[in-house]
């Protein structure tokens, strides 16, 4: 079993995620068909399954495209965006499980993003495709969802397994651990990250995946407890006791960065 990162617009991923016994393939969102297709064709696989996490149509654009070049194609996506994903074959909610070739998922329900925003998790592949929720030290932004729907949603992805990886919708890391560096200047697992994120992308490597047991070492939307992160706040917006209102703090703050 693999997963392929695909790069996607100017800085998205699709992924691929292979079933070695059966060579069956799906991929986890899809803005540009071509180049998910090229792929597919280089691994030899056959593509049958699109995972989509949430309608936006950097996470989509390519569903159209996919579906008229293999008709069999099966595409999930949220039922609460069924209308706004196009293509969708198969409506999932909050718990049901997908599968591709012998690989099973399952769907998590991660909404504020977007409203139906979901997660796929594979455990026999400890990973989790988090789309635009939980990106590398970041969170997606709270277009659909206020900030207390956020928190819960990040807290299920935080409760995975800490060695399960993290494939996240896009390729924000540097700039997200630069942003999470005025918050925590002196966490040291979060400095060493950005050189390390800054070094890889220096040599034209990505940053993906991370895993989330590292997330709670260093992203600041899963640290809110942390005082230093709180003295932060504090001095900016005094005051603020209760994880939510912190959270929803940091998300503005970082609206601004
Ligand atoms: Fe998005
Ligand atoms: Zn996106």
């Amino acid at each position: 079993m693999a997963i392929i990162a695909v790069p996607q617009l100017s800085d998205n991923f699709a992924y691929l995620v292979i079933d070695d016994d059966s060579r069956e393939c799906g991929v986890v969102d899809c803005a540009e068909a071509a180049k998910v297709l090229e792929e597919v064709k280089r691994q030899r696989v056959n593509l049958t399954t699109v995972l989509s996490t949430h309608w936006h149509y950097d996470h989509v654009g390519g569903n159209k495209d996919l579906l008229a070049a293999m008709p069999g194609l099966k595409i999930y996506g949220a039922r609460a965006e069924n209308g706004r994903i196009p293509g969708l074959t198969n409506p999932i909610d909050d718990g049901d499980e997908v599968r591709v070739g012998n690989l099973r998922a399952r769907a998590i329900g991660i909404p504020a993003h977007t409203n139906g925003h979901v997660a796929y998790y594979f455990p026999t592949l400890r990973a989790v495709f988090s789309g635009d929720t939980l990106f590398i030290a970041g969170c997606g932004r709270l277009f659909e969802g206020g900030a207390a729907t956020m928190v819960q949603s990040l807290g299920k992805l935080a409760a995975l397994p800490d060695d399960t990886k993290v494939y996240c919708g896009h390729e924000y890391t540097v700039k997200n651990l630069e942003f999470a560096l005025t918050l925590e200047p002196h966490n040291r697992a979060l400095a060493d990250k950005y050189q390390w994120a800054v070094r890889q992308r220096g040599e034209g490597k990505w940053t993906v995946p991370s895993t989330i047991g590292e997330e709670k070492q260093f992203n600041p939307f899963l640290r809110t407890d942390s005082p230093e992160l709180r003295a932060s706040v504090a001095r900016i917006a005094p005051g603020l006791s209760d994880r939510v209102a912190i959270f929803a703090k940091v998300r503005e703050l970082k609206d601004h960065y």
